[in-house]
């Protein structure tokens, strides 16, 4: 075992402090990540503070981790000491089932195991990026692209693919018309990615605060829900939306915004249900889906065109004593777009 610092939250809604964690040994298919840096995703919020249940304390958040690699297990062949590497959501599963035979191990029938709040194959709580290393299966470990620096590529690991995975799969693209619903982490990547993809792209946000911003990532158009006009005006419009919205909102109304055939998929995973009025989805055969993450080879398919776009995030460093600030500021939506932890000021 190795010991390493750590930033862990003891009790739901108790704030973060300093600690340390023990690493396992590294395995024959195993990698050693120093991490430099870790995004922080609004489920590490929800998580944190318990509000989809299930959580484990202490627990030591983080799933959009960049760093390099600083040792390797005896059989690894992917990766070599000194490498730009980045782990996302997950760190295992079971890698037989027909999903993970398929590369969508987000999806795996057996144990796909998080990064974070969940158990690993030898029985240990796993801990996330807000700490100095990591030690991970060679499987799970994706390349980060020279064009993309650290820092902006950390939250890719989660947000990036979290978009780019349905963006990809509902075909969004050259006469599509794709609207991203709130401009957060997972919104503001949506944005970019979809515009790079070819895609018309609306924002809808509440306000039009972060109007130009949403202009400057590629969106053509931009409107603010709290307008009670803006809904009504839009009925029929879209090919696709992508709600990240982390609270509930009035679905039949969002529905409503898509043409005949278009699709509303879910990636925000509020804590309440999210109620729907079934004539919307019969009024124009509209279909409402929900995505996960993204498998590994998605996911360096994911790094590997946002380095050819130029595409990282839009990132707020902050240190280690700053996390409890930050997370409230996810909350009040005051986010620009993602803190990224500097793991260096542990
Ligand atoms: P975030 O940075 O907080 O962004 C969410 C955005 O939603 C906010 O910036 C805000 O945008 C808008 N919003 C917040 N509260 C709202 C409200 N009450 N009404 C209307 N709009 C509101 O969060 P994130 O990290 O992008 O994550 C978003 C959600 O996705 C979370 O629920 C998270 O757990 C989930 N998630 C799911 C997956 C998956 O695999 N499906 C992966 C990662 C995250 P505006 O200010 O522009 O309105
Ligand atoms: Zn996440």
């Amino acid at each position: 075992m190795t010991t390493v610092t750590a930033y862990a939250t003891p009790a739901a809604k108790a704030p973060f402090a300093k600690t340390t964690i023990e690493r396992r040994e590294v395995g024959p298919k195993d990698v050693r990540i120093d991490i430099a840096y870790a995004g922080i995703c609004h489920s590490d919020i929800h998580t944190g503070r318990d509000e989809w249940g299930a959580a484990t304390y202490p627990l030591v958040p983080g799933h959009e981790i960049a760093g390099t690699v600083a040792e390797i297990g005896a059989e690894v062949t992917t990766h070599q000491v000194g490498d730009r590497v980045g782990v996302g959501c997950l760190v295992n599963s079971c890698r037989e089932c027909e999903h993970c035979q398929q590369g969508l191990e987000q999806y795996c029938l057996g144990k796909a195991i998080g990064t974070y709040n969940s158990t690993d194959r030898d029985g240990t709580p796993t801990y996330g990026g807000y700490s100095q290393q990591i030690v991970v299966d060679e499987h799970f470990v994706l390349h980060i692209p020279d064009a993309l620096p650290l820092d902006q590529a950390a939250p890719l690991l989660c947000a990036g693919i979290t978009m780019f995975s349905p963006l990809n799969h509902w075909q969004a693209g050259p006469g599509k018309k794709v609207a991203i619903v709130g401009l957060g982490g997972l919104g503001h990547m949506g944005v970019k990615i979809a515009a790079a993809m070819g895609a018309e792209v609306s924002v809808l946000s509440q306000t039009m605060s972060k109007a130009d911003d949403g202009k400057k990532f590629g969106a053509q158009h931009y409107y603010a829900t709290s307008d009670p006009e803006t809904l009504t005006k839009l009925r029929g419009t879209f090919d696709l939306i992508i709600n990240t919205v982390s609270a509930t909102l009035p679905m039949g109304r969002y529905l409503s915004l898509l043409k005949l055939d278009g699709t509303l998929v879910n990636v925000g995973a509020p804590s309440e249900p999210l109620e729907v009025p079934v004539g919307v989805l019969m009024g124009l055969r509209r279909s409402w889906a929900g995505s996960g993450i993204g498998g590994i080879p998605e996911t360096q398919q994911m790094l590997d065109f946002c380095a050819e776009h130029g595409l990282g995030a839009e990132i707020e460093t902050i240190s280690g004593e700053q996390i409890n600030e930050a997370w409230d500021r996810v909350v009040d939506s005051d986010v620009r777009y993602r803190f990224v932890i500097d793991t260096s000021t542990f």
